[in-house]
């Protein structure tokens, strides 16, 4: 059983000396013990990087032969990075794990991956369970994030990021998603097949700094909603009907009002039509929202169901 690590590194010229030694000696223990082929290895995506990763890659690769390397013609984001070695990786092995270039995610359960997939998991996801090392800002951003995402439609592994183990099978079957908002953590439970999970402690980051502040761990959120969920769209259409059961009250205390003689001229009507037209105005909206929605979701041509099975 053939195993490459992907590694997606955007300016880690600092790690992937470090990341590359660590997961070098995970490899040879378990070759060792005949859990993997000889043959398995790394695989470095450097995503367009303007530090030094690209020639620290190559060096790596002319000391290691077992690593690959993948350049991006320019930064295309972690998770096209990701894929492109995910799929890069696909074609001539039999298990892909996914990994952040930072070691934050403990590699130590990787050999418990690759066990949970010799009893027949096509999917191991690596979840953290706790974030001790990462700071109460990250810390609550992520966990509001994560929050906000599972409310919105966008259904994803609770603490789980890019940390993974996909079976080739599972990797052919994902690339027939053909999205290009991508956003992993919520397309990969798509897929369905048997799935489990392994628990590690998320570290601090090695060395280097975090690539996604706030700013970006907010446009991630907002991608991850909007290219996973159209839930947006029937929320406003749902405060449209909302509001228009609120008129109806309002119709009965601006009558009340007007009748007690407690109102200057023009109030009345004036109060009553923006309650109306508001309502009507965002159930327009949502009723536009559920077919933008629908169209939406078919331009994405995802598959409709898949195959797990053919005899
Ligand atoms: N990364 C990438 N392209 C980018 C940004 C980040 O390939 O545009 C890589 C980065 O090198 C790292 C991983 O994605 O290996 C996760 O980034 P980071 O550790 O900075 O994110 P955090 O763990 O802070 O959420
Ligand atoms: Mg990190």
């Amino acid at each position: 059983m053939k195993l490459t690590i992907v590694i997606p590194c955007f300016n880690e010229e600092k790690m992937i000396f470090e990341t590359n030694s660590q997961l070098q000696n995970i490899i040879y223990d378990l070759v060792k013990e005949n859990k993997i082929s000889d043959k398995s290895g790394l695989l470095f995506v450097d995503d367009g990087s303007v530090d030094n990763t690209w020639n620290n890659i190559q060096e790596i690769k002319s000391n290691y032969e077992n690593v690959k390397c993948l350049k991006l013609a320019k930064n295309a984001g972690h998770q096209n990075a990701l894929l492109a070695g995910l799929l890069t990786a696909k074609l001539d092995n039999d298990i892909v794990i996914s990994i952040d270039a930072d070691l934050q995610d403990d590699i130590a359960v990787i050999p418990k991956m690759v066990e949970k997939h010799s009893n027949g998991f096509e999917i191991v996801y690596g979840v953290r369970q706790a974030r001790d090392f990462d700071s109460v800002f990250k810390k609550q951003t992520a966990l509001f994030f994560y929050k906000l995402m599972n409310f919105l439609g966008a259904q994803t592994i609770y603490n789980h990021a890019d940390y993974r183990l996909m079976s080739k099978r599972s990797l052919d079957e994902f690339s027939k998603f053909e999205e290009s908002n991508l956003f992993l953590r919520g397309l990969v439970p798509l897929l369905g097949f048997s799935t489990t999970t392994v628990y590690y402690q998320r570290k601090a980051r090695f060395a280097g700094e975090t690539k996604y502040p706030f700013i970006k761990m907010l446009n991630f959120a907002l991608d991850g909603i909007t290219s996973m969920s159209i839930k947006p769209l029937r929320l406003i259409f749902l405060s449209g009907i909302t509001i228009l059961v609120i008129s109806f009250f309002m119709l009965f205390y601006i009558l009340f009002s007007y009748f007690t003689g407690k109102t200057v001229a023009g109030w009345s009507s004036l109060i009553l039509s923006i309650w109306f037209l508001g309502s009507i105005i965002l159930i327009a909206i949502g009723v536009l929202g559920e077919y933008i929605g629908k169209i939406y979701t078919e331009t994405k041509k995802r598959p409709r169901y898949i195959i797990e099975e053919y005899s």
